[in-house]
């Protein structure tokens, strides 16, 4: 099975399709709002993913009591995950739209153990710490998301 990178209707979800247990998936849990299961890409071992049931594309679209038990129930994966494998840590990451990297359109926030000196980096660039951002730009940007 290859992912689209395009996106996709709710019809073709394979998340919604996992939730409904018509694709199988390695449960780690479930409840009535939300699952979790090994990612069948994982970019190493321990990978997995934690998805609302109901089909929601992402941040922009979910209803925010969703995202409170997500939450939750994301802290006890995580601690889970740490525990499994005691990884150097552990990293959560959301992906809202194509431009932010999510190929598949279901909600999902990945879970992956990370240790030092893995193939897989997660890395904010080099140098971004050398300069710090004036604060006059900081005030103003947190003035527009605010505002926004
Ligand atoms: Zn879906």
């Amino acid at each position: 099975m290859v992912y689209n990178r395009t996106m996709s209707e709710p019809a073709d979800c394979i998340f919604c399709k996992i939730a409904k247990g018509e694709i199988p998936s390695s449960l780690i849990f479930e409840d009535d709002v939300c699952m979790a299961f090994m990612d069948i890409f994982p970019v190493k071992a321990g990978h997995c993913l934690l998805i609302p049931k109901k089909h929601y594309t992402n941040m922009f679209d979910v209803d925010p009591e969703v995202v409170a038990h997500l939450g939750r129930r994301l802290a006890e994966l995580t601690r889970k995950v740490n525990a499994a494998f005691k990884p150097d840590g552990v990293l959560n990451i959301v992906a809202n739209g194509v431009g932010a990297g999510q190929e598949v359109p279901h909600l999902h926030i990945h879970v992956i153990p990370r240790n030092e000196g893995d193939e897989f980096r997660f890395q904010f660039p080099k140098n971004y710490r050398d300069e710090m951002a004036p604060r006059e730009d900081l005030d103003r940007l947190a003035r527009l998301i605010g505002e926004s």
